[in-house]
């Protein structure tokens, strides 16, 4: 189901207009992508971690269990702008590009 961005309210798939504030559901509504991260450790023994990131959004990383490098969420409202995860070496970078 789609949120109301400016107040979180429930919207229903047709709604116009957010039932509780009135927002024009077209120019606020953007559905909110949550992309999983799990990494396991690159190459080499001084691994690193970039991230670039271009547009609004949250990232919530950890330092990952059993083995792994990375793990976490990546939350963001454009689709062009998918993080990726990109592996060079012993570095590891999380882009949106
Ligand atoms: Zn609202």
């Amino acid at each position: 189901m789609p949120f109301c961005i400016k107040c979180g309210k429930e919207l229903g798939v047709e709604d116009l207009f957010c039932s509780a504030c009135g927002t024009p559901v077209g120019e606020t509504l953007q559905a909110i992508k949550v992309e999983t991260l799990d990494i396991p450790y690159p190459e080499g023994d001084s691994a690193r971690l970039e991230i670039v990131v271009r547009s609004a959004g949250r990232i919530n990383v950890s330092g990952g269990a059993s083995g792994r490098f990375v793990e976490g969420t990546v939350e963001y409202d454009d689709s062009e702008l998918a993080p990726v995860v990109r592996v060079q070496g012993d570095r590891v970078r999380i882009v949106q590009e």
